[in-house]
C-alpha cells in the first residue's frame, strides 16, 4: 500500500503533513488543523482527503484510482497511532468525517459523526467509557441519524419524530431522561426507518460507513443551499470541498466534559477578551445548532480551571502565531482539553476596522497588512444608519446582538414568504426559533432576522454576519409559533405582516418602526466627529486605515454630483474634484418649461431666445458648483439624453389634448407638443439622438452650456476662488464628433476667458464602443478621457441597461454565464478589455492624457482594483461610495498580488 502512494496523485495527507498555507488543497479546517498540530497543539489525529479528490470524483462520478488504498493506509497509520481499530468490537476507534472547503461555509456540507459504531462496537463503546451504556446507545443513534440523513437522504423530521416519541413515552421533553434502554430502543426505531427508506439495512461495515461518509461529503459540494451560499458569497463553483477523518473525541461523557466556541477577541465589536460559549455534557453540533442554551466561557474557570487556563494559552499562541483574531472549537473529554478547530474567525465590519487597528498597535501587523484585512463592503456596511438613540420606544425583549444595524420591517415566519414580500420590495423581518440551512433564501432577502434562541454562534449569528446583515439571535422572550404565524413576548402578539425593528448591536428587540440616525462613521467622515479626541475605537481605527489609504494609493476619487449640496458633501466624504457633473439634471423642474420652448423653437431667433434664457440659469448652477470645488476639477459633461425625454409621455399629452378638445380649451400648445413628441419618438432612444449628435443637430445648446460653464468658472476665480473647469462630450464614437464641438467650444472659451488665467479643458466620455477601439485617434482631439463604463457596458454586451438586470440576469446568474451583473462590477474580460485599449491606445497619442472613470463602477470595489491595475488617474462615484472608492483605491496599492482578503 505505501509503495502505491508514491506512484499514485497524493490524494491523502495526515495533519502533520500539511500546513495553513495548503487552504487550496486541504480547505481551511485541513491546513489550520495540520498548522495546529505542528504547533504541538492536542488536535485529535486524523488525516485530509485533499479538495483534488472531491473534484475528480465530481467530474467523473467515482472515487480516483488511488485514493482507497491511500485513505487505507492513512487509516492503517492512525490505528496504530490510536492503539485502536476502526470499528472495533471490543475498543473500538470511532471517527468524525468532516467537510472543509478553502473559504468557511457554516453549516452548508455534511459531517458525520461516530463513524465505526455498529451493533457490536457499540458495546465495546461503553466498555471505553466506563461501562457508559447510555452514552455508547446515544452515540450510535446519533451515528444513524447522520448518516441516514447526510449519505441517504432519509428525511430527517422521521428521525426527529422518533425521538420527540420516546421522549413522549417517557412522559419527559429532555434528551437527558432517556436512559440506556430508551436509546436502544431508539436505534432499533431508526434502524426501522433506514430500512424503509433505503431498502437496506444499515451498513454494519465501518470501512464501508467511512467511504459512504466521505462520498456524501463531496457530494455536498453540490447541495442546493451549498450552490446558493456560494454564489451569495461569491465563491468560485469549482473549488471543490476536503474531508477530514478525525479521531473522535467525546464532550458528551458526562460533568467533566463538553464543548465550546471561542474567539480571540470580541467578533462583534472587535474589544480584547476572551468570548466565547461553553456547554457541558454536549457534543459540538449542540453548540453550533443553538439547541440547548449554554454559558459564557468564563464559566469553564470556575467548572474546569486546568483545561481553562490551558485554553487561554493555546488562544494566545494562536493570535501571536496567526497575527489575527481567532476562532476556535474545542473539546474536553474527561478533563483533557482537544482543539478541533482553528481559523482566522469571520467579525463584523466594525470588528474588522477595530482589531486591524489593534493589531498595528500591537506591532503584529504594519498599516499595509491592517489596509489589507478590511474592505469597501466592511465600510459601506457602517455608513449604514443606527436607530436613534433617544427613540421613545421600549424594547420589548432583549436577546443578543448577533450582528449589527438596524433593521426594520415586517414580520415573517417562513423563508418562502420572506422572499415572496421580498420580491414585493417590502423589508422584511425574518423570525424564527433558530435558523438551519434551509433558511438560506429567506435570510438573504430579509433585512434582519431575529430568532429566540442560539447565541453568537449559532447558525442564524454565524450566517448573518457573514453577510453582513443584521441579527438578534437567543431572544428567548419570544414564544414563536411558526405555524400559526406569530410570536408572543410579554402580553404582546405580533402575528406575520406587523412591523419590528431590530437592533444587532444592543440585541434589543422593538415593536413598530424605530427611527433611525447616521451612523458615527459617516458623522466622522462629515467632519462632525474628531478622532483624535472622541473615545471611539471603531471612529479612530477607520481614520488610521483612511489615512493611510490616502497616503498609500495612486488612484484620485472623485465624486458624480450635479448640485452644490452634493458636491459639498463628497467633499467632507474626501472627493478630490467632480468626475462627472450631469447637466441634464438642470433641465428638470421649472425649466422644463424654457426646454419645451427650445424644442419648439420654429425660427433660429426663437431657439436663440430659449437658449439665452438657459443660459443664466445655468450659469448659476456652475458657480455654486465650482464654490463648493474652489482649487479642484469639475468635470461637466454637456446634456446627454435625448431632448423629448424633458416633455411630457406621449400617451398622456395625447389624453391632455382628447381631453381638453372636448372641452372647447385652447389646445395649440399642447397640439405643437404632441406633434414634437411624434415627430421626436425614437425606437431605440439609447442609441438615438442624444449626447454629442444633439449638439451636432441643435445649434447653440453647447454652446450654450460651454458659455455658461466658462462664466461661471470666470465669475468664481474673480471672486477670488479657483475653478477648474473640465468640459466633457458625451457619447462620442468618431474623433469628427469631437473636433467639430471642440472647435466651436474653443471660440467661445477663448472670447470669454480673456485675461481671467481660467483654464478650460475639453475631453471626452469613452463610452461607445467605437471610441474605445479609435481611442488613440480621439486622444489627438482630448485632454482627457472619462470611461462611462455604464454605457459602454450596454453596448459592448448589447444589455439594454433599464432592462436587463430585471428580465433575466437571474437566469445568467443561475447559468453562471456571469457572477455578477456586469453594471454592477466590470466585466474585465469584454468592456475591462475596451478600457484598457483606450487607456493604451490613448496614452500612446498623448502622453499626458487624463484618465479616469465616472460609471457606476468607479464605487465598487472590485471594479476600483481594476481601474488601478490599468493605469486610469482617477474613479469617481457617488458621494456616499467616495470613502469605499479612497479605501479600496488603497487596497489596490498595497496588494500587489491581485489576492483578496475574504
Ligand atoms: C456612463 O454611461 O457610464 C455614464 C457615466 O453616463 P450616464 O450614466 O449618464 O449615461
Ligand atoms: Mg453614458
Amino acid at each position: 500500500m505505501a509503495a502505491q502512494e508514491t506512484v499514485d496523485h497524493k490524494y491523502v495527507y495526515d495533519f502533520a503533513e500539511g500546513n495553513k498555507d495548503l487552504k487550496d488543497l486541504l480547505g481551511g479546517k485541513g491546513a489550520n488543523l495540520a498548522e495546529m498540530t505542528n504547533l504541538g497543539l492536542p488536535v485529535p489525529p486524523g488525516f485530509t482527503i485533499t479538495t483534488e479528490a472531491c473534484k475528480a470524483y465530481l467530474d467523473t462520478g467515482r472515487e480516483p484510482d488511488g485514493l482507497a488504498g491511500q485513505i487505507e493506509t492513512h487509516l492503517e497509520s492512525l490505528e496504530r497511532e490510536m492503539g485502536r481499530k476502526l470499528g472495533d468490537p471490543q475498543d473500538p476507534l470511532l471517527v468524525s468525517v468532516r467537510s472543509g472547503a478553502k473559504f468557511s461555509m457554516p453549516g452548508m456540507m455534511e459531517t458525520v459523526l461516530n463513524v465505526g459504531l455498529n451493533d457490536r462496537s457499540v458495546v465495546g463503546l461503553s466498555a471505553q467509557a466506563g461501562g457508559n451504556d447510555r452514552f455508547a446507545w446515544d452515540s450510535y443513534r446519533r451515528l444513524i441519524q447522520m448518516f441516514g440523513k447526510t449519505v441517504c437522504e432519509v428525511p430527517g423530521e422521521e428521525f426527529e419524530h422518533a425521538l420527540d416519541e420516546a421522549k413522549r413515552a417517557k412522559g419527559t421533553t429532555n434528551d437527558l431522561d432517556l436512559d440506556a434502554g430508551d436509546l436502544r430502543g431508539l436505534v432499533d426505531a431508526y434502524k426501522k426507518i433506514f430500512l424503509k427508506h433505503t431498502g437496506r439495512e444499515f451498513p454494519q461495515e465501518p470501512r464501508e460507513q467511512l467511504d459512504l461518509a466521505i462520498r456524501a461529503v463531496f457530494e455536498s459540494w453540490n447541495a442546493e443551499r451549498a450552490v446558493l451560499y456560494r454564489r451569495q458569497e461569491r465563491i468560485p463553483a469549482d473549488l471543490g470541498t476536503a474531508v477530514n477523518v478525525v479521531s473522535m473525541v467525546f464532550g458528551n461523557l458526562g460533568p467533566d466534559s463538553g464543548t465550546g466556541v471561542a474567539f480571540t477577541r470580541d467578533p462583534g465589536s472587535g474589544a480584547q477578551g476572551i468570548y466565547g460559549d461553553y456547554l457541558a455534557n454536549a457534543q459540538g453540533e449542540d453548540v453550533v445548532a443553538g439547541i440547548r442554551n449554554t454559558v459564557p466561557l468564563q464559566e469553564l474557570e470556575r467548572l474546569d480551571k486546568k483545561s481553562y487556563e490551558q485554553l487561554l494559552d493555546f488562544m494566545a499562541r494562536l493570535e501571536g502565531h496567526y497575527k489575527d483574531l481567532c476562532d476556535i472549537e474545542f473539546t474536553i473529554e474527561r478533563g483533557k482539553l482537544w482543539m478541533l478547530q482553528t481559523r482566522v474567525g469571520k467579525r463584523t465590519a466594525a470588528a474588522a476596522f477595530v482589531i486591524a487597528g489593534q493589531l498595528v498597535d500591537e506591532g503584529l501587523i504594519d498599516l499595509d497588512e491592517a489596509l489589507h484585512r478590511v474592505n469597501g463592503a466592511q465600510l459601506a456596511q457602517l455608513m449604514f444608519p443606527r436607530f436613534q438613540l433617544d427613540h421613545e420606544l421600549q424594547p420589548v425583549a432583549k436577546g443578543i446582538g448577533a450582528s449589527p444595524g438596524a433593521a426594520s420591517g415586517k414580520v415573517v415566519f417562513t423563508s418562502a414568504r420572506a422572499v415572496e414580500l421580498a420580491a414585493e420590495g417590502e423589508a422584511v423581518i425574518l423570525v424564527r426559533r433558530e435558523t438551519n440551512p434551509d433558511d438560506l433564501n429567506g435570510m438573504i432577502a430579509a433585512k434582519g432576522i431575529l430568532t429566540s434562541r442560539g447565541g453568537k454562534t449559532s447558525h442564524a449569528a454565524v450566517v448573518a454576519r457573514g453577510m453582513g446583515k443584521t441579527c438578534v439571535s437567543g431572544a428567548d422572550e419570544l414564544d414563536v409559533n411558526i405555524p400559526a404565524k406569530k410570536f408572543t413576548v410579554g402580553e404582546h402578539v405580533v402575528n406575520e405582516g406587523d412591523i419590528v425593528s431590530i437592533d444587532g448591536t444592543t440585541g434589543k428587540v422593538y415593536l413598530g418602526e424605530v427611527p433611525s440616525m447616521p451612523s458615527e462613521v459617516v458623522q466622522y467622515f462629515e467632519g462632525s466627529l474628531d478622532p483624535e479626541h472622541i473615545d471611539n475605537a471603531l471612529v479612530r481605527a477607520v481614520h488610521r486605515i483612511m489615512t493611510h489609504a490616502d497616503a498609500t494609493r495612486r488612484l484620485a476619487v472623485r465624486t458624480n454630483a450635479d448640485t452644490g449640496a452634493d458636491a459639498a458633501r463628497a467633499r467632507r466624504f474626501g472627493a478630490e474634484g467632480i468626475g462627472l457633473c450631469r447637466t441634464e439634471h438642470m433641465f428638470l423642474g421649472d425649466r422644463r418649461e424654457l426646454v419645451e420652448r427650445l424644442i419648439l423653437a420654429r425660427t433660429d431667433g426663437e431657439r436663440a431666445d430659449a437658449l439665452a434664457a438657459l443660459l443664466p440659469l445655468q450659469r448659476a448652477d456652475f458657480i455654486e458648483i465650482f464654490r463648493e470645488m474652489d482649487g479642484l476639477p469639475v468635470t461637466v459633461r454637456l446634456i446627454d439624453p435625448p431632448l423629448h425625454e424633458f416633455l411630457p409621455p406621449l400617451e398622456q399629452l395625447a389624453v391632455n389634448v382628447a381631453v381638453a378638445q372636448e372641452r372647447g380649451e385652447d389646445v395649440a400648445k399642447e397640439e405643437a407638443l404632441l406633434a414634437a413628441v411624434r415627430r421626436m419618438h425614437e425606437e431605440n432612444p439609447m442609441l438615438g439622438l442624444r449626447g454629442v449628435r444633439l449638439g451636432l443637430v441643435i445649434p447653440g445648446l453647447f454652446a450654450m452650456q460651454v458659455r455658461a460653464i466658462t462664466e461661471a468658472a470666470v465669475a468664481v476665480t474673480r471672486d477670488g476662488a479657483v475653478a477648474k473647469p473640465e468640459i466633457m462630450v458625451p457619447l462620442v464614437g468618431a474623433v469628427q464628433e469631437l473636433e467639430t464641438v471642440r472647435a466651436e467650444a474653443e471660440k467661445i472659451i477663448a472670447e470669454v476667458v480673456g485675461d481671467s488665467g481660467v483654464e478650460v479643458l475639453i475631453g471626452t466620455m469613452i463610452e461607445v464602443p467605437r471610441a474605445a477601439l479609435t481611442a488613440g485617434q480621439i486622444a489627438e482631439a482630448a485632454q482627457f478621457f472619462s470611461f462611462g463604463t455604464n454605457d459602454l457596458t450596454q453596448m459592448g454586451w448589447g444589455f439594454s441597461r433599464d432592462d436587463v438586470e430585471g428580465a433575466f440576469f437571474w437566469r445568467y446568474l443561475e447559468l453562471g454565464i456571469f457572477g455578477i451583473s456586469p453594471f454592477e462590477s466590470i466585466d474585465r474580460d469584454g468592456v475591462g478589455r475596451l478600457v484598457r485599449i483606450a487607456a493604451e491606445e490613448g496614452r500612446a497619442a498623448r502622453p499626458e492624457l487624463k484618465l479616469g472613470v465616472c460609471g457606476e463602477h468607479g464605487g465598487d470595489p472590485d471594479s476600483v482594483h481594476f481601474f488601478h491595475e490599468v493605469g486610469l488617474d482617477y474613479v469617481s462615484c457617488s458621494p456616499f461610495r467616495v470613502p469605499v472608492a479612497r479605501l479600496e483605491a488603497g487596497r489596490a496599492a498595497v496588494e500587489t498580488d491581485g489576492s483578496d482578503s475574504r
